[in-house]
């Protein structure tokens, strides 16, 4: 599903966030992505997006070399990679709903589409009776949920997640961890960024581990970079 090969990132500051990075990530991988502040992390993520480009080598998606996906085939490419940020990012303006139905707006799905695979979203986070709220009016773990929802409804192949349950209590932690775990054994592929050692060593999974641009450990499927 990903797979960098010898990928490096200079920044134009001089700063070089990636260093001759190798690894791959098989379709329908859960896999956890660690490292110190600065390790790389973000820079791995925005790279996958296309956000970022890399100085050097090659990474591939969905069996698609990344570095001729060019212009307005950036957007579509998007379409099937589901982002999860820390603070979520929610539209305070709109329900709950609507912020779920975002990305299918964008895509141009009909609005009969829409209301039922928006509803489908909800009902896998547990939030369908809260549709119609607007999702300040609902906590912290209820709002990961919300941004949860949004980024599946697209029922893209590839999730990331960066440090989505940063701002988040052990217990609620672990329900989003649930949720991925789920969605994982529907076959999406997660790429989730985190420096929570407890929790990532909960759920045995493979462990990617960055240090000062560097791969680690966990740098292929059957490697041993499971936490402990
Ligand atoms: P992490 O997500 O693991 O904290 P980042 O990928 O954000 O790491 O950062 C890796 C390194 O690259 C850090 O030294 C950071 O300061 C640097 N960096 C990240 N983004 C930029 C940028 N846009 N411009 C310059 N340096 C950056
Ligand atoms: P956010 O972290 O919410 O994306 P910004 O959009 O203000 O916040 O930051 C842009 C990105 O620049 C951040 O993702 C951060 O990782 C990155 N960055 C890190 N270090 C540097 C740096 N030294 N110079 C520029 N950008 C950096």
């Amino acid at each position: 599903m990903i797979r960098f090969q010898s990928v490096s990132k200079r920044y134009d500051t001089g700063q070089e966030a990636l260093s001759r990075v190798d690894f791959h990530i098989e379709r329908g991988e859960m896999v956890f992505l660690t490292g110190h502040s600065g390790a790389g992390k973000s820079t791995l993520m925005k790279l996958i997006m296309l956000m970022e480009r890399p100085t050097q080598g090659q990474i591939q998606v969905g069996g698609r070399a990344t570095e001729r996906i060019r212009g307005s085939a950036i957007a579509h490419y998007r379409r099937n990679i589901g982002v999860v940020f820390q603070n979520h990012q929610l539209l305070f303006d709109r329900s709950v709903f609507d912020n779920v139905a975002l990305p299918l707006r964008v895509a141009g799905y009909h609005d009969a589409d829409i209301g039922r695979r928006v509803r489908a979203s909800l009902d896998k986070v547990g939030l369908l009776r809260k549709e119609r709220q607007n999702p300040i009016t609902l906590s912290g773990g209820e709002q990961q949920r919300v941004g949860i929802a949004r980024a599946v409804v697209n029922k893209p192949a590839l999730i990331l997640a960066d440090e989505p349950t940063g701002n988040l209590d052990p217990e609620l932690s672990a329900e989003i961890m649930r949720l991925f775990r789920q969605f994982n054994e529907l076959g999406m592929t997660l790429v989730i960024a985190s420096h929570d050692i407890d929790l990532i060593g909960r759920m045995n999974k493979r462990v990617l581990s960055l240090a000062e641009g560097r791969v680690v450990a966990g740098a292929n499927p059957n490697s041993s970079g499971r936490a402990e």
